[in-house]
């Protein structure tokens, strides 16, 4: 027997399968989609089981060592959605298969996880022995269970607990515990509206794999998801539901939790591995039929698969930045395709691209128009503060009639949240004699203050330097910030409104484990009457006493050199917005801007994506963006600057002469030139048909696979440029 393994090494030229002959005593282990421990070289090294065959090309075949696994985590589905992803990226395929997997359960030799066993005593039924005092104790607290883990049990000593198994009163023995705890909480099933009826309705109905959910904030799509999810189980398939990681809040796991108890399983980034492993096994095992979580959960090896949920299917995070550079949507709708499942994306500002394709009916279009709540929640009433005619007599950052209405909801007892899309203190660090401004050593962008350390952070690279009024240009005490973030309005905050308590939740309060979900259950509890972050506090979150939404500066996404600038601003403030009102109270939003006239801004007041649709829509035609045309973004990059700039002019010429309808944007440097010392230049391809676009990427890839000096990065269908 002779097996084909892909192993664990990143380097692209040896991307492909060793064959390997398999030793008498480990065949009946063999499963393709399984983990081997292989020779390679002076080395031992992991991969995957990708062929089973008895003959191979090689002479002098090497043995595998070990088989890793019982369960085969890599299905047939798997196997093939990572040939596709592959195909689609270009990136390595043990990447594509690495991507998908938990620590672990990677091919990696290192970083091994185990299941977890502990010591678990049974109560033996017939005890006719007189007792000692602490012996009947430990009896005692078997009524009404079955066992008992010994941790539970800690006060007892180990003589006492020996004794007894001794005795045959206990039976001990070890059994894998999985590390997660849930709530087994009751069930409480809402009775859906007309409008979310309909909506199931016709997603059950339809006969395309896409159904687009569009739903207005707080028009409750997720009882919508939920009644689906059980519509399905009942004909025995199970679900994924994928979120923004940041979305993954305590408010919205426990109203699945409430409706599927035990049968879920959670997977995001602030699992420790050993939760995560174990996680994995539950839904290898078949223990689970839901898998809640974050863009790589679209992998979960989940069998009999019939839906897959998306919600706020507009999220960026959903596209994977480092390689492979995956679309989650995009794979959620090929594995159903290759299942026979569907998918629903859920959102209130759906991604221009999603809404074309529901009004041009590639996928089917599916509307909440009314919220969902209560008789009294209606949308809330949003107002524009012109911030060029208010900044003279605003108080810092604030508008009067801002610190008005937070005033007044204030002493009603209410709760507000505000948004500022950027922490730390102030953005930038001026000298106000040189004007020089204070930059990164390895990356070209501005350092951030923080206050409370006292420091200059790069947000890029995480280069930090302590804070000085000194210039380092021309050595005069004229350091000054300028701009402003989340920790400055905080303090703001205090200086102009003293009956204020306020928690701030962004990157800096939220590092910790656990501390995102500390920050929304205080302020759910009512600890704090102001809730003050960046876009964390636009998503996802429901929290019936807030009656007013204020943001500091709706112009921040803006002015990015995106061109998604607009749709993401129209998003962001449509989204947080959606916080104000959810519950009986009615919902006030106010907007401080410095350009009430533009239409992102305009449309987003009137909470009317359809007009901003066409609107942008016009303009992605006039510009020649998605999604009129296809984009692939190419950036050449070395720690050599010249190189950097050569190679990426070769590249353009290559492009320029095989790609003759497509559209070729610079070679220019990259909108961060240098990170981290390296040197980077983009050039952009825009094109609505170029059938030899992908061969002659992977040609360019190939080639610079194997150059050492210069880096060739793809992204196909970027999210940013
Ligand atoms: P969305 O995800 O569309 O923003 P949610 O699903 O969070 O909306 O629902 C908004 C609020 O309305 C939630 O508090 C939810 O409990 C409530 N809700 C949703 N559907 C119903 C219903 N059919 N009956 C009563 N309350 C509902
Ligand atoms: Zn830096």
């Amino acid at each position: 027997m002779i097996v084909g393994v892909l192993v664990e090494i990143t380097s692209k030229s040896l991307d492909r399968i060793f064959d390997y002959k398999v030793p008498s005593n480990l065949k009946d282990k063999i499963k393709i989609g399984l983990r081997v421990e292989v020779p390679f070289g002076s080395r031992t090294i992991v991969g995957f089981i990708l062929e089973i065959k008895n003959k191979s090309d090689v002479n002098n075949l090497k043995e595998i060592k070990a088989v890793l696994d019982e369960e085969v985590i890599l299905t047939d589905e798997l196997l093939e959605l990572g040939k596709y992803l592959h195909k689609e990226t270009l990136a390595s395929l043990i990447s594509c298969y690495q991507v998908m997997l938990p620590k672990g359960y990677k091919a990696s030799i290192k970083n091994k996880v185990n299941p977890k066993y502990h010591k678990v005593y049974y109560l033996n039924t017939n005890v006719n022995k007189t007792l000692t005092t602490k012996q009947q104790e430990v009896i005692d607290l078997f009524k009404g269970k079955e066992k008992i883990v010994r941790e539970e049990l800690k006060e007892f000593s180990p003589a006492i607990l020996n004794t007894l198994v001794k005795n045959n009163i206990l039976t001990v023995k070890e059994e894998e515990l999985y590390r997660l705890a849930y709530d087994q909480v009751t069930k409480k099933e809402k009775v859906l509206t007309e409008e979310q009826k309909k909506a199931v309705t016709n997603i059950l109905a339809t006969d395309k794999t896409v159904s687009l959910l569009y739903g207005v904030t707080g028009s409750g799509k997720t009882e919508v998801y939920i009644d689906l999810i059980s519509k399905y189980l009942a004909k025995g398939l199970k679900s994924i539901v994928l979120v923004p990681e940041i979305s993954l809040t305590p408010q919205l796991i426990k109203r699945f939790e409430e409706r599927f108890a035990g049968r879920l399983a959670l997977l995001h980034s602030a699992l420790s591995d050993g939760e995560k492993y174990d996680e994995y096994r539950r839904i290898v095992r078949g223990e689970v039929d839901i898998v809640i979580g974050a863009r790589s959960a679209v992998f979960a090896p989940l069998t009999n698969l019939g839906l897959i949920i998306i919600d706020e299917c507009h999220s960026d995070s959903y596209k994977q930045d480092n390689n492979p550079k995956y679309n989650a949507k995009e794979v959620a709708i090929k594995r159903a395709e290759l299942t026979k499942a569907k998918v629903v994306l859920g959102s209130a500002t759906p991604m221009l691209e999603e809404y074309a394709r529901g009004l041009k009916k590639v996928y089917n279009l599916v509307a909440l128009t009314k919220r969902a709540g209560s008789h009294n929640s209606t949308l809330p009433t949003v107002e524009l503060i012109d911030m060029n005619k208010e900044i003279k007599r605003s108080k810092g950052h604030f508008s009067l009639p801002l610190i008005e209405e937070i005033k007044k909801t204030i002493a009603k007892g209410e709760q507000v949240i505000l948004l500022l899309n950027r922490r730390g203190y102030s953005s930038i660090v001026t000298c106000s004699n040189c004007g020089e401004t204070i930059k990164c050593p390895n990356c070209d962008i501005t350092l951030t203050y923080h206050k409370a350390s006292n420091i200059l952070r790069c947000h890029y690279c995480g280069y930090a330097t302590k804070y000085q009024v000194t210039c380092p240009k021309c050595h005069q005490d004229s350091l000054k910030d300028l701009g402003v973030g989340t920790e400055k309005i905080e303090e703001e905050i205090y200086q102009y409104i003293k009956e204020a308590t306020v928690i701030r939740m962004d990157v800096d309060t939220t590092s910790r484990k656990g501390a995102h979900q500390k920050i929304i259950s205080s302020f759910a509890q009512g600890n704090a009457n102001i809730l003050l972050g960046t876009q964390m506090v636009a998503k996802g979150l429901d929290f019936p006493n807030v009656t007013l939404v204020g943001v500091i500066n709706a112009d921040t996404s803006l002015m990015l050199p995106d061109f998604r600038s607009s749709e993401k601003t129209f998003a962001l403030l449509n989204q947080v917005a959606g916080r104000a009102g959810r519950g009986e109270k009615k919902g006030r939003v106010i907007f401080q801007t410095f350009n009430s006239d533009n239409y992102a801004i305009k449309f987003a007041k009137e909470n009317n994506y359809l007009a901003f649709y066409q609107e942008e829509m016009k303009i992605r035609k006039l510009m020649k963006y998605p999604p009129y045309y296809y984009i692939v973004s190419l950036n050449i990059s070395s720690k050599d600057k010249n190189m950097a700039l050569i190679e990426a002019k070769k590249c353009e010429k290559v492009c320029l002469k095989y790609l003759d309808k497509t559209i070729i944007l610079g070679p220019s440097p990259a909108a961060i030139f240098k990170k981290q010392n390296v040197y980077y230049y983009q050039l952009i391809l825009k094109y609505q048909h170029q059938d030899n676009l992908h061969e002659i990427m992977e040609k360019l890839v190939n080639y610079y696979a194997s150059i050492t000096k210069v880096n060739l990065d793809l992204d196909f269908n970027p999210i940013h440029l």
